[in-house]
Formats: C-alpha cells, structure tokens, sequence
C-alpha cells in the first residue's frame, strides 16, 4: 500500500475518472488538491465551502469506496478548505473537515455599524418615502426558467440559479456570480431567479438592478444629499439582483457604498445575484476587498451554446411567435450564429421581418443573404459543425460516422478534409479540431493536414473535391 499521499491521490483519481462523466471530473475534481496523508487519513484541499458541499452531497459513497479500497477499512478522508471569507486575513486559511462530520463552517462573524434610523427611506427608483412592500421588482417576466433552455453550456448556472430561487439566502451560492460573454443569457438568468423567488417567496422583495442604474442613482444620491437613504433603500431588500457589475471597475465611489450593502445584505442572510462579462479574476479596476466578495459564493460561467442548443433556443422563439420555418432554414441559422444568441434571435427575427415585407416565402438562399448582411461586420468564423455537415453532405455520409473513430477508407478521408478545412478556416486549436472530429490527437489533425495537402498537389480529382468543398463553405 503507498504511502505518498499524491500517489494515493492519483490512484483515486484514476478510480473517480471511470465513474464519473468529464464534464464532472473537470469541474469538481482536478481542483483538489492531496495534501498530507497521516495514519490513514488523507487529507483532501478543496477550493471553497460550497465544494466541499457538493462533494459531500454528491460524491460521498463513490469516494467511501474508493477510501476503502486505498486506505483499507479505517481510511478515512479529511477536507480542508480555502476560506477567502475572511475580512481582516488577506492569506486563505484551512479547516479540517471529516467526511462524517457536516457540519457547515460559518462565515467570520462581523459586525458593522449600522444607523437604522427610523425616518422613510427614499426610493431612488420612484419618489422619496415609499414604503418597502411597493417595490416594483423591475423583472421582465419573459425572461422565465421555463424560456430558459438547459445546455451543457450552462447547466451549472441554471441548476445553482435554481437552488437559489429556491431558498434564497439559505444555500452557499451566495453571492451567486454569473459570468459568460455578451448575448449569452446572463439578464435572462438573473430574472429567472428573480421571477421564481417571487413566485414561491410573494413576501420577499426582490429586486433587479444593472449597475449602470445603481450608479446613476448613487450619483443623483451623492448630489442630492441622500446617500444614506441610497443605501438604507438597498439594505432593505431581500434578493438583490446587480446586472453586469464590470461596469463598476475604475468607480470607486460607486463600490464602496456598493461594499457596505453587500456587506449588510450577506450578513442579514440576504442572497445577492450578480453577473459579469468576466470571470472575477479577470476583471480590472475593481477593489480587491469587493473582488474577494464576490468569490465567497459560486461563480459560474455561461458558455456559448452548442449547435443542439442552438436549435432548441430558435424552435422555443418560434414556437413561442407561432412562426414555421424550413428545418434546413433553422439549421443554417444555428450554424452559422455560434457565439451570440442575441444575434442568433436577431437574425431570426430580421428574416421573419424582411419575408413578411417583401411577401417571400422564407427559403434557404434567402436565408443565406440575410444572414451575410446581418453578421458582415462581426468577422464570422465557419463553425467546425457546419464544415463537417458541409463535408457529409458533399460525400453523401452520414455526420455520425465522421464523428465516429471507425477507419473505413472513405470516411477517413472524409474526415481529414475537414480536419483540414477546420484548421484552414476557424481559430481552433488542432486538439480541439481532433476532440470534435472522432476524438482523435493533434498529431493525427497535423497529419491530416499534411496528407490533404500532399493529395491535392498531384491528385486531380482530389483537387476538385477540395475547391468545390471550399466555394460551398465561403458562400455560407
Ligand atoms: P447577456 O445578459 O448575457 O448579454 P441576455 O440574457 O440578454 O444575455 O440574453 C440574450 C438573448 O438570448 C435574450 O433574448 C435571451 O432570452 C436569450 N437567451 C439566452 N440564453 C438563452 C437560453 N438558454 N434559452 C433561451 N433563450 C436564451
Ligand atoms: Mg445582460
């Protein structure tokens, strides 16, 4: 039996790779770290509270078993924690957690001064002096869980979104930080959580902010005289929802009165929803004291959509305007669009709106020149997908086995020329061009390459094949 707490590690991890899927592996297994073995504990690091949670829920009789099978039967597995969420220590520290034991691990207690006085607090949204029940929660009730699809590309926000909304304040996702790029569902998450609390919880007042409008009404407040009406109108919410808060980098001002609300709000066991464009390592101008806060909970990105996702997001639109299109008409749309869905529901609405006016029937090529007027300027990249669907269709194959790592002549062939296209026209890495194309290596992507390129200096046919593949992929 070793010894070594990192081979005993490894050999858990081996085990733990078999039994769960890769997404899962990646996302609560990889970050841990082994840090001592002792008699027969091993003791396990783990980035944050909410971790150690989630592996307890989730993963305890798989990792028993493991414990059992490379510790023997009093093995046994101690977690220690990163807490970030300490005011006054800058530096992480650890606590030893055993599997037995669930016992959450509270928060540093603080204190800070507040003066509750007991005059009407101005409402920065409406007139000074309303009273907290009238809050006009600002959701859009379209932006629902239920027009919300599920995709591998944001399952972990949803789910913890979810858990959110269903005991606000009461889970360890607080804050709860959504980051993802541009267009790709952060406001539409953000109401979704705000409209289910408001269906399960009327009581709770609920409120969806951007941080743009919390800045204007901070520097009305500042000019005005009422920055502590500012702040005593925000401390009275029990959910507050900050849209986009990279807008506060460089306003330090606008942070700090942001920092005591948050601070007030987290301790009075309030949940706070936040989103940014941007991971909160990445974003700049921002106080590291906020920066610190904002990792307490759970972040958790917003990828851009799968191809799948992308045509369960267009059919909801349509189904939901009661519009037809041609299958082959979304699917060139889902396409095509691959890193936005706002600009994927522009494009669809724009070709509703330009057949309906011009009375044609919405067709393919109509499609096609729509599409390269709506994302001219937006240097459009072909999607790996759409060079593979164009490659099958051309050779007559089916898309499944040029995924497949079968090595039948043809398909291999097949399969190299849009390994080769992949490469020649998207900013893809070779190892991701393998993962989509059969799960091959970047090695077997470079000789791909290589081979096409040979073939097309001294096979004529081969040539043909190339050039008429090439004018169908520009003309998308
Ligand atoms: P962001 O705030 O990240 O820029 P939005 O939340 O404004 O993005 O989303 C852009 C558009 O895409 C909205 O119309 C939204 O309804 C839609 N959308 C985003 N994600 C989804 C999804 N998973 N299912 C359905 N519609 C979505
Ligand atoms: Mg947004």
């Amino acid at each position: 039996m070793s010894t070594d707490q990192n081979q005993v590690w490894k050999n858990c991890i081996d085990i733990i790779k078999d039994n769960v899927s890769m997404q899962a592996f990646k996302t609560w297994f990889e970050p841990i770290k082994p840090v001592k073995l002792e008699k027969n504990v091993l003791t396990i690091q783990v980035p944050s509270q909410f971790f150690y949670e989630w592996l307890e829920e989730h993963y305890v009789p798989l990792l028993k078993r493991i414990i059992r099978k490379e510790l023997g039967t009093e093995g046994r597995l101690e977690y220690s924690i990163i807490m970030e969420n300490n005011f006054d220590n800058a530096n992480p520290y650890t606590v030893k957690v055993p599997t037995t034991n669930k016992k959450a691990i509270k928060n540093p207690a603080v204190s800070m001064p507040l003066d509750m006085s007991d005059n009407p607090i101005r409402n920065p949204f409406i007139i000074p002096g309303l009273r907290k029940l009238n809050i006009d929660s600002n959701l859009n009730p379209n932006y629902s869980f239920d027009n919300f699809i599920e995709g591998d590309c944001n399952r972990l926000a949803r789910s913890a979104g979810f858990a959110v909304a269903n005991k606000p304040g009461g889970t360890s996702f607080n804050p709860l930080l959504i980051y993802g790029g541009v267009g790709l569902g952060k406001t539409h998450l953000s109401h979704a959580i705000g409209i289910e609390i408001k269906n399960k919880y009327p009581e709770k007042t609920v409120l969806y902010v951007s941080s743009e409008k919390f800045t204007h009404q901070f520097i009305d407040a500042v000019k005005n005289n009422s920055v502590n009406d500012f702040s005593h109108f925000y401390q009275m919410i029990d959910v507050l929802i900050m849209d986009d808060v990279q807008f506060f980098s460089g306003k330090e001002k606008t942070q700090d009165v942001f920092f005591h609300i948050f601070n007030h709000l987290h301790q009075t066991g309030k949940q706070i929803v936040l989103t940014s464009d941007k991971p909160p390592v990445e974003m700049q101008g921002m106080e590291q004291r906020l920066l610190s806060r904002f990792k307490w909970g759970l972040s958790a990105d917003l990828q851009t959509p799968s191809l799948e996702t992308r045509i369960a997001i267009l059919e909801k639109k349509m189904y939901a305007d009661g519009i037809e299109l041609p299958k082959d008409v979304v699917e060139y749309l889902a396409y095509s669009i691959t890193t936005n869905i706002r600009e994927l529901e522009g494009a669809l609405i724009s070709l509703i709106a330009q057949a309906s006016l011009n009375r044609k029937s919405i067709t393919l090529d109509l499609a096609k020149q729509m599409i390269d007027k709506f994302v001219k300027n937006t240097a459009r990249e072909v999607s790996i997908d759409y060079i593979q669907k164009v490659v099958c269709d051309y050779f007559d194959l089916p898309i499944e086995l040029l995924k497949s790592k079968t090595r039948k002549r043809e398909i291999v062939q097949a399969r190299q020329i849009a390994m080769y296209f992949a490469k020649k026209m998207t900013k893809s890495s070779l190892a991701n061009i393998g993962l989509h194309c059969g799960g091959k290596d970047h090695a077997t992507v470079l000789h791909a390459c290589r081979t096409v390129n040979n073939l097309q200096e001294t096979d004529k046919h081969f040539r043909k094949y190339l050039d008429d593949l090439e004018k169908k992929l520009n003309i998308q």
